[in-house]
């Protein structure tokens, strides 16, 4: 059994060039509990103006309907005033999130690892004093766009400061899908190795350059059992058209299942996640499962066409 950190309402809309309606995205994230998913991140309270896409984060929690047994909405918080804004609207789990590279973090954060330790101490702190299960994202963990090669010692011990700060899941990212299988049983057991246990472990892989099921295969292997994805694969790489960006949430899925190994959701039904999605989104979307399911539809609706045109000349 593995769970699935659906990421698509999230970390797949917020590079999406089109603003999504809240209805939407309130219908997307009810597909993915209908469709099994227990994990899902729903919005993010980034400042609006950085990232307008999600600007709407209080209202989807607001018209959500509460979470079935089981389900957790997760929302994405940068610093303690995204904290207290989604406080209010009665968020339960929380994601951080800060780069293992200090190059990537200052670019994409405009701050030192160590400053951005200091704000996700006062944020952690606060959320579980609140209540709150707090998932930590490193990013940048399997190679940096700007530095190359990341330290997995350094990897090592920011995980370790984060958990001791109260983060109960660290999510290892590969931002720019530059890991392989090699370095996710190399990290893996150094985290093992400074005490950190890998059933608090999850992997957030990009499918850039075509590795991320393997990544995800050698990680579980390894012993990790949460894997991140989105539906058909979005997010990730927004200016690349055709490019792909996280892992694809069916294409997991698939070989899982396949594999013997549940995860509780209905293959069907996130697949046909995917056509909803690209009906929303007015583009083709890149996840391999999610063509195949609309190449198998197409095929079906063909055969039909054929047998109908058969029986009208007969
Ligand atoms: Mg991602």
């Amino acid at each position: 059994m593995i769970r699935v950190y659906e990421v698509t309402p999230r970390d797949g809309l917020q590079n999406e060039a089109v603003v999504v309606p809240t209805e939407a995205k309130v219908a997307l994230v009810n597909r993915l509990v209908a469709a099994g998913y227990t994990d899902i991140e729903v919005t993010s309270f980034v400042r609006p103006s950085w990232i307008p896409q999600l600007a709407d984060g209080p209202d989807v929690l607001r018209q959500l309907p509460r979470a079935p047994e089981g389900v957790r909405y997760w929302a994405l918080i940068p610093n303690r005033r995204g904290l207290e804004r989604a406080l209010d609207t009665g968020v339960e789990h929380i994601a951080t999130f800060m780069s293992a590279s200090e190059t990537h973090n200052r670019k994409n954060l405009n701050r030192t690892r160590r400053e951005s330790l200091s704000n996700l101490e006062a944020v952690i702190g606060e959320a579980v004093a609140e209540g709150l299960t707090v998932r930590a994202y490193l990013s940048t963990v399997f190679g940096c766009p700007y530095e190359g090669t990341v330290d997995p010692a350094a990897t090592v011990e920011l995980a370790a400061t984060l958990r001791s700060m109260g983060a109960t899941e660290i999510a290892l990212g590969d931002t720019t899908g530059m890991g392989n299988p090699a370095q996710v049983q190399r990290i893996v057991a150094m985290m093992t190795e400074a005490g950190i246990p890998v059933s608090e472990l999850a992997l957030h892989m990009h499918d850039t350059r075509g590795t991320a099921l393997a990544n995800y295969l050698a990680g579980y292997q390894a012993g990790i059992r949460v894997f991140d994805g989105s539906t058909a694969g979005v997010g990730g790489c927004p200016y690349a058209p055709g490019a792909a960006g996280n892992a694809a949430s069916e294409d997991l899925i698939h070989m899982f299942e396949a594999m013997g190994i549940t995860t509780n959701v209905d293959l069907d039904a996130a697949a046909e996640t995917g056509v909803y999605l690209a009906r929303v989104l007015g583009r083709e979307l890149a996840g391999r499962y999610h063509r195949y399911h609309l190449g198998a539809a197409s095929r079906k609706a063909d055969k039909a066409a054929r047998a109908a045109r058969k029986a009208a000349t007969a």
